[in-house]
Formats: C-alpha cells, structure tokens, sequence
C-alpha cells in the first residue's frame, strides 16, 4: 500500500480506477471495511478530533478526495496522480455495483434525497440492487431497523451521507461487527446525485 501522510493523516497514492478495483476486492475480505475521502477539512478537523484521527488512520482505504491534499502532496515533494472525489468514487461503484447485482445500502441526506438519488443513479447506471434507504434523520428505533435492514440484506456496499465526522463515526460505531461489507461516508453526495 502506498501511502503518504499529511498532518500525520494518511493519503493512498491511488488513482480512481485502482480506489475501484480496491474496493472490489475488499467485498470479499473478512470484516468491515471503511473507505475515508480524505480532504483539507477532515485533516485539520482530525487534528483537534482524536476519535476521527483514530478512524482516519485505521481505514481500509483513503482517497485524495480534496485538491488541497494533492497540492500539500506536492508541498511534502510527493506525487498524488489524480483526484478521487467522494462523489465520483460513489458514482463509479454504483456502476459496477449494478453490472454485478451488489447489494447497497443508502443512508443519509434530508427526506426524500437519497430516494430521487437511486432514481437518477438507476437512470444513469441501470438498475441497483437496493437493500434499503433511509433518510439521515432517524431516531434510535429507527437505527436499530437501519442496522438491521443492512445484516438482512446480504449488503455489500453501504454508503453513509451523514456529513464529516458524523457519518465516519457512526460507521464505525454501528456497523463494526459486518463481514465483507465495506461502508463510506460520501457527504453531499446523495444532494448532487439527487440534483
Ligand atoms: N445529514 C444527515 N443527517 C444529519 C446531518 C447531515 O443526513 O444528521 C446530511 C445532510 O442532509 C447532507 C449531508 O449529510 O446531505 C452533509 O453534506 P455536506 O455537504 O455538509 O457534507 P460534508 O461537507 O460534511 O462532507
């Protein structure tokens, strides 16, 4: 793994189509596994965040998701080749999760969102193998069914639109205990995808 470290937060050296492929794999590897987008805000939120720091380190896979990771790369005389935008990498393993039948879940964004973004993504991609949506305003009953739903539903990719560090947190918290299951926090990307 090819990494470097910003802020003592770590970057891989990957490109958009190894982030895929990396991902891919990962469904079949036991455990749960998380994909962090790493970005300029996330670093300096970590520096004063130690359970986020903590999360940054210990994931499975962290894309250079910001330009101001690619430029402090460049700073460190280091070489990121390309962007992996949160969204985009979303958009892309909604690709290959419909050529594959995936099984994803939504969670996240106000009520309706992540709804209308299925939509457009299954317009754009074809169709998804959708476990379940939930909008990111739930209360604790509420989460006990989202967990559920997502153990139920033989979900290999989760994809958590809760907002930094929110999301990070609660992917950790909550769904630790899955097997080949890999989880993201993709922010805003649920309103794009809607938009
Ligand atoms: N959000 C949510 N539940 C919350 C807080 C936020 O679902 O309790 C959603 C919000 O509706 C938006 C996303 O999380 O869709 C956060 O988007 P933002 O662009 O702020 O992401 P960030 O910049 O944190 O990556």
């Amino acid at each position: 793994r090819n990494q470097l470290s910003i802020l003592n937060v770590p970057v891989d050296v990957i490109t958009m189509n190894e982030a895929i492929q990396r991902v891919q794999d990962l469904y079949s590897e036991p455990g749960l596994h998380t994909v962090v987008t790493v970005n300029a805000e996330m670093v300096m939120r970590a520096r004063h965040d130690k359970e986020l720091h903590d999360i940054l380190k210990q994931a499975d896979l962290a894309v250079p998701d910001g330009a101001g990771v690619l430029w402090a790369a460049e700073q460190l005389g280091q070489h990121i080749p390309e962007r992996v935008a949160g969204c985009d990498l979303a958009v892309a393993l909604l690709q290959k999760a419909a050529q594959h039948k995936t099984p994803v879940y939504f969670l996240g964004a106000g009520p309706g969102v992540a709804e209308q973004a299925v939509k457009n993504m299954e317009a754009k991609v074809g169709p998804l193998e959708v476990v379940g949506i939930h909008s990111g305003f739930f209360d604790d009953q509420e989460e006990k069914n989202i967990i559920q739903a997502i153990e139920a539903g033989q979900t290999k990719l989760v994809l958590v639109a809760l907002g930094v560090p929110k999301q990070e947190k609660w992917i950790t918290e909550k769904l630790s205990h899955l097997d080949g299951v890999v989880a993201i926090g993709v922010g805003g990307s649920f309103d794009v995808m809607a938009g």
